[in-house]
């Protein structure tokens, strides 16, 4: 008999399930969107029964869609919109205030405080993180501090916290349990990634009662059940991790120096660095990946602000495409972009330049500059800014790339997956399932319910549909590598 598994995919701005076979075919989807909330310039919140709410109608659809029963569902896996806050009271289930939502940048000041501190360096060292309000950990003293009755209540053990995997959980297990994986845990900022337990001198320094914290378990392994009455029967809840940690165990790389790209909005690459952690000396990010059976393996992170965005901003702000996929005609219409670079900085530059004050720019235009040369050098600047990035994965780990796991919707052009494996000098593979996050977390949760038996056994079912590789010569590589590396020194402020 053909085994099931419910993967819950809890993103940022969607609630989604999808239901697996063991072969890692999607059986059913069901996604629904739920709402934004922006009370203040800066601010984003998120109402954590919509995120519930939504989330169960969708397992709940996904599930009817399949024409399978709760009992032929092996397990669940949840994958989740990492960081994002969620404090709730013990004994009525209910949030204190809305959840803040990684985005937020409420807690600017705290930040800016804590580097006048000095803190920096003991930060990165416990945790792999730098201080910025993204991270949990000044989201919870915010609310400690700011919500009436919250401290007082966390205090005494009644108030709990949990970023949105471990408000699922707590929900979907009729408040029995209070838990969080090990890759959640290690974007709180609260969390020691060397001796992988909560830190209480941080805690101390956060001023956070350690009784609000979740339980800390692997990312595979049976953390509970759901409650009987929501799907009819009881399932196990049996792997967990955030996103971009998920996606990374989606896409099959479970071995040093594997490394994964979501061509989204922005671009999230992680690099799996084994059973150990690197520090990074280019502004990218340590974490924990996942944890299983007892064994740690950790990832560096990068992310690029603005990628498939700078696409949306040539189709809503320039005019210069009526749809994103009409970029891949137009770059192929011309034969390179006449020396044109465009550098998305629009929101500052990130890793490994961490120019916040940067902005945009477009350079090396000449009288025969037409918009295809824009559009080129936009679609182009997805794969120089990964490039940037991966340049520094290399650098920190001391291992050399060979492949990269693609996903995201800017996959789909062919142009942008080629000019990488070009720029890059590596191979691009695409999953046949594209699905990686989400299949991610269903692999997890399949592994530690008998679906599957090892990595080995994950790693046949994982098939490439599209692969890329390097053909450009090297002096063309380094003479366009040299172009971008002078517009990026333009927009430096
Ligand atoms: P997110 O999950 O961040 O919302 P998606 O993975 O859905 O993003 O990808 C959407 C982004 O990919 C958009 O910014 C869009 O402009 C870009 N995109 C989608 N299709 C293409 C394409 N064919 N070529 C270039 N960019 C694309």
């Amino acid at each position: 008999m053909k085994k099931y598994i419910m993967s819950l995919d809890q993103g940022t701005t969607s609630s989604r399930c999808i239901i697996f076979d063991e072969s890692a075919n999607a059986v059913s989807i069901a996604q629904k969107e739920y709402r934004q909330i922006f009370p203040h310039e800066g601010w984003v919140e998120h109402n954590p029964y919509d995120i519930l709410k939504t989330q169960l109608e969708v397992a709940k659809k996904a599930l009817e869609e399949s024409g399978l029963s709760a009992s032929q569902i092996s397990g669940i896996g949840i994958t989740n919109q990492r960081e994002t806050t969620v404090v709730w009271n013990k004994e009525t289930g209910k949030p204190y205030c809305n959840a803040i939502v990684w985005q937020c940048r409420r807690t600017a000041d705290i930040c800016a405080k804590l580097k006048a501190d000095g803190l920096e360096q003991m930060i990165k060292e416990r945790t792999g993180l730098v201080i910025d309000p993204y991270f949990s950990a000044t989201k919870i003293k915010w609310i400690l501090d700011n919500v009436p009755g919250v401290r007082k209540d966390a205090e005494k053990g009644l108030a709990l916290f949990g970023t949105v995997d471990s408000w699922l959980i707590w929900n979907l297990s009729g408040g029995k349990c209070h838990a969080t994986d090990v890759s959640n845990a290690s974007r709180t900022m609260l969390f020691n990634i060397n001796t992988m337990s909560w830190d209480k001198e941080l805690l101390k320094i956060f001023d956070i009662p350690y009784k609000m914290l979740p339980k800390v378990v692997d990312s595979s392994c049976v953390i509970c059940e759901t409650q009987k009455k929501i799907f009819g029967s009881s399932i196990k809840i049996c792997g967990v991790a955030g996103d971009q940690q998920a996606a990374l165990f989606g896409h099959g790389c479970f071995n040093s120096g594997e490394c994964k790209n979501t061509y989204g909005t922005g671009c999230f690459l992680l690099m799996n660095t084994g059973k150990n952690r690197v520090n990074s000396e280019f502004g990218l990010i340590s974490s924990v990946a996942w944890r299983i059976k007892k064994e740690t393996f950790y990832a560096l992170e990068g992310s690029v602000f603005v990628a498939g965005a700078a696409i949306q901003w040539l189709r809503d702000e320039m005019n210069l495409i009526s749809y994103s996929a009409q970029s891949e005609e137009a770059a192929l219409s011309v034969n390179d972009t006449g020396g044109v670079y465009l550098v998305p900085a629009f929101t500052g530059l990130g890793a490994p330049y961490w120019q916040p004050e940067a902005r945009g720019i477009i350079c090396g235009l000449t009288r025969g500059t037409n918009k295809n040369h824009i559009i080129r050098a936009a679609l182009e600047s997805l794969a120089y800014q990964t490039n940037d990035v991966l340049s520094a994965m290399v650098s920190d780990s001391g291992i050399k790339i060979s492949t990269l796991e693609a996903d995201g919707g800017a996959t789909e052009n062919n142009f942008l997956m080629q000019f990488q494996a070009d720029i890059s000098q590596i191979n691009i593979k695409l999953p046949s399932c594209r699905e990686a996050t989400a299949l991610g977390a269903a692999l997890l949760a399949g592994l530690s319910c008998g679906v599957y038996n090892d990595l080995d056994e994950i790693k046949r079912i994982l098939i490439t549909d599209k692969s890329f590789s390097p053909k450009i010569q090297d002096e063309t590589r380094g003479k366009l590598l040299r172009g971008w590396k002078n517009a990026i020194e333009k927009c430096k402020i």
